[in-house]
């Protein structure tokens, strides 16, 4: 390690071919430590390079890197999130509105404080919107996280429907879990004999219901959730996901908090607008909060999201007729999918619809070409592709694609 003029100190270790090789040793040693002089800011990368006085290296680079994975890590594929260039996006369930005003609120941050831990501002928010406490409420950074931090406190067997959100699975299996995976019945609705019997000889720690449930977009029957609540009391936790719920006309599960001290409750902002910032949260008895909390790291939620999310949440109006609008859409573009010869689409209670189509690789990749990306389900749900709802205008352009790409068939 060294001291550059400009006060840049890095240390540095990598393979280069002038270091002995070291036996057995085909682990690559990378340690950074950058420290910036308060004069100087921040030094363009170029600089920084110039400035490596220390390189250790070790040559023996030709090395199995897999042997040092846990093995369920190495059987693990990533969550699929790819960038595709496109002009109208309707693949991740994003809302089509954003809320630009809140642009304001960046010039109150101060970026050089860390978060509030406890998000306690937003806690609060959230407690008034949904009628809980803010001691019931545990934020997370996207609910993603927050399956983690459930996951980690828990334990499994994990236990959950399929097709649905593949996050609980990734999640589970990264831990090094073990997942209980029940095929959902021809009406996309939760198999309870299955689900049922799985409870008594397996045990799971925690089940998840994802209700609308992702990619399928039904919500399960809410007799058949609280069986499975009420059966699995003494040995599981219920979470039930309501990502979806804002664009559902279904009751969800909030109000049965009180009564069912096994249930979770899971919401995110990141269907109504709010993907970017990557905020979630859980609500649940102020026992189970306080355990999953322990599992939190302590900065999990940046200013300029909890900012953001406060000011957003405070204007419930917008917020509430940007659904309305998504909703209408929904509807407007489900006739308009099930007038069209060959489109099959499936009864939606989220921002997106499922619908069955011939030859789902085709028509996805001609879509693509007019600009148009839609989500594939290929593995999940064979022969159907996902579109989320759009403004008006992308709805449009979507169907007018579709209609073009699907007549060549
Ligand atoms: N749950 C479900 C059912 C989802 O579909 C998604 C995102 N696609 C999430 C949770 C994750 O949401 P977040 O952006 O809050 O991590």
């Amino acid at each position: 390690m060294g001291r550059a003029r400009e006060g840049v100190i890095i240390s540095f270790s990598s393979p280069s071919p002038q270091s002995p090789p070291i036996k057995g040793a085909g682990r690559i040693m990378l340690n950074f430590s950058f420290f910036f002089c308060h004069k100087t800011g921040m030094l363009p990368l170029k600089r920084i390079q110039n400035r490596v006085r220390h390189v250790v290296c070790y040559n023996s680079f030709a090395m199995d890197i897999k042997k040092f994975i846990r093995p369920n890590i190495c059987s693990l594929s990533a969550y699929e999130a790819k960038e595709i260039p496109c002009k109208v996006k309707l693949d991740a369930n994003e809302s089509p509105y954003g809320f630009k005003k809140v642009l304001k609120t960046l010039k109150t941050i101060e970026t050089n404080r860390y978060p509030d831990p406890e998000a306690k501002a937003l806690k609060k928010l959230i407690s008034r919107y949904f009628g809980v406490k803010p001691e019931n409420i545990l934020q997370g950074n996207g609910s993603d996280e927050l399956i983690y931090y459930l996951i980690t406190t828990f334990g499994g067997p994990v236990l959950y429907p399929t097709p649905t959100f593949s996050m609980y699975g990734i999640i589970a299996q990264a831990i090094g879990e073990k997942r209980i995976e029940i095929p959902l019945d021809e009406e996309f609705d939760l198999d309870l004999q299955k689900i049922l019997t799985a409870i008594k000889k397996q045990m799971p720690k925690l089940i998840f219901l994802s209700s609308p449930n992702n990619p399928t977009g039904n919500c399960f029957s809410s007799e058949r959730i609280l069986k499975i609540i009420d059966s699995a009391l003494s040995f599981s936790m219920i979470v039930v996901d309501e990502a979806y719920q804002p664009f559902s006309s279904k009751m969800g599960f909030l109000p049965l908090l009180k009564d069912c001290k096994n249930l979770v409750i899971m919401r995110t902002l990141s269907k109504i607008g709010l993907a970017g910032l990557r905020v979630g949260f859980i609500i649940a008895d102020k026992e189970i909060i306080k355990e999953v909390n322990k599992v939190r790291l302590p900065f999990n939620l940046n200013s300029l999201s909890q900012a953001i999310a406060i000011e957003v949440l405070k204007d419930r109006k917008t917020m509430q007729s940007q659904i309305k609008s998504i909703v209408s859409e929904r509807e407007n573009l489900f006739n308009k999918l099930s007038k069209i010869n060959g489109i099959g689409p499936y009864p939606s209670e989220a921002n997106f619809i499922l619908f069955k189509i011939k030859d789902p690789d085709r028509i996805c990749k001609g879509l693509l070409k007019k600009g148009v990306l839609v989500r594939n389900m290929k593995g999940a749900v064979d022969g159907c592709l996902r579109v989320t709802i759009g403004t008006p205008e992308e709805n449009r352009i979507f169907l007018k694609a579709l209609k073009k790409v699907s007549s060549k068939i």
